[in-house]
């Protein structure tokens, strides 16, 4: 969680809105399986903020958009679907 801009957020995560996104394969509504970040967490451990803003080249995945997974459960489909943050 970071505290750097408060007053921004995916409608999404704050449940404000869902993702209506139809697979382009199949036309069946895809499903959201989260935030793309949630799914990184499980594949990098966490590490200290201080050390991260020192990281030269980090991703900067801080940029008022949210990355969501989007899943077709009818042909197995997945994509990535950046969600503009709006002001909460
Ligand atoms: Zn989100
Ligand atoms: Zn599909």
């Amino acid at each position: 969680m970071t505290a750097a801009n408060p007053s921004k957020g995916c409608p999404v995560c704050n449940g404000f809105e869902g993702l209506n996104m139809l697979c382009p394969q199949c036309g069946e509504m895809m499903e959201d399986r989260g935030r793309f970040l949630d799914l990184l967490a499980d594949y990098s451990p966490y590490r200290p903020i201080d050390d991260l803003k020192r990281t030269d080249g980090y991703p900067d995945l801080d940029t008022h958009q949210c990355p969501h997974t989007l899943y077709c459960r009818n042909c197995g489909h997945d994509q990535l679907m950046m969600v503009a943050e709006i002001l909460l």
